[in-house]
């Protein structure tokens, strides 16, 4: 027997329609790239997303096609998140971190109709525009007093206050099927080429319950949301979408990433609630312990991206009594995969056993399955200890790559993340690797981020990283890169002896090297490759 209720298809657009309808008057705050704060409220947002579909309609982009963006996040950004995939085209986001290589590339392989830009990204815009076909039509996200002059980029260039000026904003948006197409994320393409994961209106709207729950990224109408992950990169890990949902305040960073524009930002705002990869983080705390400063309203902040070290966990929680909730997630899953949230018994537990729990990348929000598999395939146990690549599936999980490229990912109906993980009795799933920057050392294998989170221990250590080197007899050894804290006088020596009781003797790295920096990838992560590159062969020549 069927069920009698009402079928609705679940739609981006909706999500606007709600937040002008419930809360049309809470604020969306935005640092620009004009340098100064712009300030207006959800039913500004409405009305504006709207003339911009009417102006996508009179430039031809029709249902289905691709709209790039090249954009910091912003209010102008968020308009187009929701006139794009609600107008029923596609919301193409480009990370302008990328090398013009790759970026044209992408945006070639995506047949990118228009793509709209931050001024910031004119420079990179004219190396793109001479070398893709597509797209004819460039747009500047300013006014008309900050057009850019004298430009020949052969195509046209338009103005994107002309466009929201110049029509109307009665748009009815379209009733679409839920499972077409909304918006394209390209991973970062570590490896190989930049791979498309094209997401559908159900997918994202699925996704936006999921992580807005409690024990997900735990949003409400209460919270002064601050995205400090970029609209470039998988949707901001659906914030924008979640905001909209609950109604919550929105402050958006635009271009100003340094700890003294962020710190601000939150402190002006009253910030309840950010989110960020720990590279960025470092650079606030870093910031807010120069000046003494505090936090007088950040309630929590969700890090994720790349492991949280226990460290950058302590200083949050101790000293400015932020709590810290550690997230994981790819662009093939929207991205909310895990969350680390605990379970009522474990709140009361021992606080250094809460820390050790919080190194975790968590446990599944519905929605999401996962397992860990042996090198054959087999499921291996949750016991904590044994370790195998991380399979998922799920309402927002990839099938496929967009435009049919690589073999199907899939296997047996689960997608492999390319993660190496473990998984307590309690469902707590914890990263140890990358499958490819595995050490595998006399068969067996260690967990560089175990080593890594031991070396944030030291309070020497601004930046750790621990590699495969090549090793005569042992195949592969942990070598440790660092950077130290400045002022600080750490010797290689004192920091080997640091790990003595705190991993098993096999696991200690043999070598420290300390580095200026580290390589850093369009997404904030260290390239853990470029360092293997360049320091994989040391056990070799020592
Ligand atoms: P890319 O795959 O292009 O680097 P993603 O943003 O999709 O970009 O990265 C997903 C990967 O990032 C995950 O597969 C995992 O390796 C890593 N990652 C994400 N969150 C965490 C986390 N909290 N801890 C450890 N690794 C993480």
């Amino acid at each position: 027997m069927q069920g009698l209720m009402m079928q609705q298809p679940l739609l981006i657009a909706s999500l606007l329609t709600h937040a002008e309808r419930h809360h049309g008057g809470q604020e969306i705050v935005s640092r620009r790239v004009e340098g100064d704060i712009h300030r207006y409220r959800y039913r500004d947002l409405a009305q504006r997303a709207r003339r911009m579909a009417n102006a996508l309609a009179s430039l031809g982009i029709q249902p289905g096609e691709r709209v790039g963006t090249l954009a910091w996040n912003g209010y102008r950004h968020m308009e187009l998140y929701f006139a794009v995939s609600g107008a029923g085209s596609v919301l193409h986001t480009l990370n302008p971190r990328l090398h013009v290589d790759q970026l044209a590339y992408i945006i070639e392989h995506a047949q990118d109709r228009v793509v709209f830009f931050d001024l910031t990204f004119l420079p990179l815009i004219q190396s793109v525009a001479p070398r893709v076909k597509s797209p004819k039509i460039f747009v500047a996200m300013t006014d008309r007093a900050h057009m850019p002059r004298d430009l020949d980029l052969a195509t046209t260039l338009l103005c994107y206050e002309d466009l929201v000026d110049g029509h109307s904003d009665a748009f009815d948006w379209p009733l679409l099927d839920e499972n077409s197409a909304s918006s394209l994320c390209y991973t970062s393409g570590t490896t190989g080429n930049p791979k498309g994961v094209l997401y559908s209106h159900r997918s994202t709207l699925l996704h936006t319950y999921a992580a807005a729950l409690p024990d997900s990224l735990n949003c409400s109408a209460r919270d002064v949301i601050f995205p400090v992950v970029p609209m470039f990169h998988v949707n901001a890990w659906g914030l924008p979408y979640i905001a909209c949902m609950v109604g919550a305040k929105l402050v958006f960073p635009g271009p100003a990433l340094d700890g003294k524009s962020l710190h601000e930002l939150i402190e002006d705002e009253q910030v309840t609630l950010s989110t960020g990869v720990p590279t960025v983080w470092q650079g606030l705390l870093a910031h807010v312990d120069a000046i003494a400063g505090s936090f007088s309203s950040m309630q929590r902040t969700i890090i994720g991206g790349a492991p949280c070290p226990t460290a950058m966990t302590t200083v949050f929680q101790e000293r400015h009594r932020v709590d810290v909730v550690h997230a994981w997630g790819m662009t093939e899953l929207s991205p909310v995969g895990t969350v680390c949230s605990f379970k009522a018994h474990q709140a009361s537990l021992p606080v250094e056993e809460r820390y050790a729990l919080q190194a975790k990348q968590g446990r599944p929000v519905f929605g999401i399955d996962m397992k860990i598999v042996d090198l054959d395939g087999n499921a291996l146990p949750w016991d904590g200890a044994a370790t195998g690549d991380l399979l998922v599936r799920g309402h927002w999980v990839t099938r496929e790559y967009f435009g049919g490229d690589d073999t199907p990912p899939l296997r047996d109906g689960w997608f492999p993340t390319g993660d190496v993980a473990r998984i307590d009795p309690d469902g707590f799933m914890q990263i140890t690797d990358r499958s490819k920057d595995v050490i595998k050392s006399g068969g067996e294998w260690i967990s560089s981020t175990d080593i890594e989170n031991v070396a944030y221990l030291h309070p020497g250590v601004a930046t750790a990283v621990c590699i495969a080197a090549r090793h005569p007899k042992w195949d592969e050894r942990p070598l440790l890169l660092i950077v130290k804290k400045p002022g600080s006088a750490l010797a290689a020596g004192e920091l080997l002896a640091f790990f003595d009781d705190r991993v098993a003797r096999w696991w200690k790295p043999d070598a420290v090297v300390f580095v200026d920096s580290v390589p850093l990838g369009a997404t904030g992560k260290i390239l853990k490759n470029q360092l293997r590159d360049q320091f994989g062969g040391h056990y070799l020549s020592a």
